[in-house]
């Protein structure tokens, strides 16, 4: 048995591949390839110079809801793209990261 998907967590399939760096087990090459172009969101919403970890908690239909993680600080994001996993095609933090910034206050 593979570890559970990276992406959606689902433990069926084998699609394996290394993003920045890691080997992470998919289920699928869509999720593999959605995982890559939400992690570049997420950098570029954030300003992060990797992310340490992205998960998709929920998905309806081609929109979904994650977080994703780089050292102590956290985000939460909405994102919608297409179901092959090629494109995002809405992404949206919901809130400033966690943990950055000024201390204090
Ligand atoms: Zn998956």
């Amino acid at each position: 048995m593979s570890a559970p998907c990276a992406l959606c967590g689902a433990t069926w399939g084998e699609h394996r591949r290394v993003v920045q760096g890691e080997t992470l087990d998919f289920c699928c090459g869509s999720c593999g390839d959605f995982y890559e172009l939400a992690i570049v969101e997420v950098r570029r919403a954030t300003g992060w110079p990797r992310v340490d970890r992205l998960f998709i908690e929920e998905v309806d239909g081609v929109d979904g809801s994650g977080w994703a993680r780089f050292g102590e600080s956290r985000v939460e994001f909405d994102v919608s793209g297409l179901p092959d996993g090629s494109k995002v095609t809405r992404f949206a933090l919901r809130s400033p990261p966690s943990g950055a910034g000024p201390r204090g206050g």
